[in-house]
């Protein structure tokens, strides 16, 4: 469907589009608006279209994501597979538009002799979800390579920015009011390269140590300072504990598994009883790593 506008667009629009087909977890329910832009340009064009007072969120591979049973009213832009552009620039620095999923830099990088990227071949996310969390891996996170910063807002206007305009932490990111991120220049070593065979043993690594292959969002809790969230959840009894259809994987305690019978308020009550538990026997807070969004039903 095209709008009657001097605003035309070339991407899907999608009306009630269910957002278990979006996460990891397989949970969530509709979004009012779900839109894959054809690319950055016709995103550009489509923010326009947006009214000024309606919610907009983002969605890239929805591996941190717990959408609530309720949905997402306004507007979701979902970048897999739209914003895919990826490029090394004569700078020697790597463009990556923020659809570009973490492993597919991990081999482009391999593929032209940079170093540094390893850490990204298992993180099942792409590059606008790696900028919003920081994610990290094997001692290595995203910021440590973030060079420059192409920005969007809800005009549609790009805004280069500098990781130093950036608050960031341990996978905590500062954000500007409606402003999300379009794409990234990354700096990788080209002194000493990384071979496949360092990415294959660190996938070896995580499938021994996490249960992959089944539907979860990953550590769903941050690691408390000096702490690690996975041993206080699995000392404090909870290791393949069920509530509802979700449960405490027996592989790796700070991962929740769904099924298809799972809705996302199991989920956010297991949450919750994992938090009180832990907050009861050591009295020690659990944040989460996870992201929620939308409406209960
Ligand atoms: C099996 C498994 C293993 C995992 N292992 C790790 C790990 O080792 N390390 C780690 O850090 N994480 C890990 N994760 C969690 C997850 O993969 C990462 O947090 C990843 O960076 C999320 O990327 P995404 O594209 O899926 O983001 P989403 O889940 O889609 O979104 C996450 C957040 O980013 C925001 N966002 C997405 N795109 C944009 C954008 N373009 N601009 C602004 N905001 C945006 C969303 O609105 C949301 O708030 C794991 C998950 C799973 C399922």
């Amino acid at each position: 469907m095209k709008v009657a506008s001097t605003f035309s667009y070339n991407g899907q629009w999608l009306h009630d589009e269910l957002m278990s087909k979006h996460t990891s977890w397989r949970v969530g329910g509709k979004a009012d608006n779900y839109y894959i832009p054809a690319d950055l340009n016709d995103l550009q064009h489509y923010l326009q279209l947006i009214p000024s007072n309606a919610d907009i969120s983002w969605v890239g591979l929805g591996s941190n994501l717990l959408v609530r049973d309720g949905g997402i009213r306004g507007y979701v832009i979902g970048t897999l597979n739209a914003l895919k552009e990826i490029t090394l620039g004569d700078d020697g620095l790597v463009y990556a538009q923020a659809g570009v999923t973490c492993a597919k830099i991990a081999k482009f990088c391999v593929k032209q002799g940079l170093a540094g990227a390893d850490f990204l071949a298992g993180i099942p996310g792409t590059v606008g979800g790696a900028l919003a969390m920081n994610a990290g891996a094997f001692g290595s996170e995203t910021w440590s390579f973030v060079a420059q910063l192409e920005m969007i807002n809800r005009q549609g206007d790009l805004i280069n920015r500098t990781p130093e305009e950036f608050d960031i932490s341990y996978r905590r990111v500062s954000q500007f009011d409606n402003e999300w991120f379009a794409a990234a220049k990354f700096q990788f070593s080209a002194q000493v390269e990384t071979k496949e065979s360092n990415i294959k043993q660190l996938l070896q690594q995580r499938n021994d140590s996490q249960p992959i292959g089944l539907p979860s969002c990953g550590s769903v809790f941050k690691n408390p300072k000096g702490q690690h969230a996975a041993k206080l959840i699995e000392a404090a009894g909870l290791k393949g504990y069920y509530h509802g259809q979700a449960w405490v994987s027996e592989k790796h305690a700070n991962f929740v598994i769904s099924n298809d019978q799972t809705l996302a308020k199991d989920i956010e009550e297991l949450i919750a009883i994992i938090q009180q538990t832990v907050k009861q026997k050591f009295d020690v807070t659990l944040e989460t790593e996870v992201r929620i969004l939308g409406e209960e039903l």
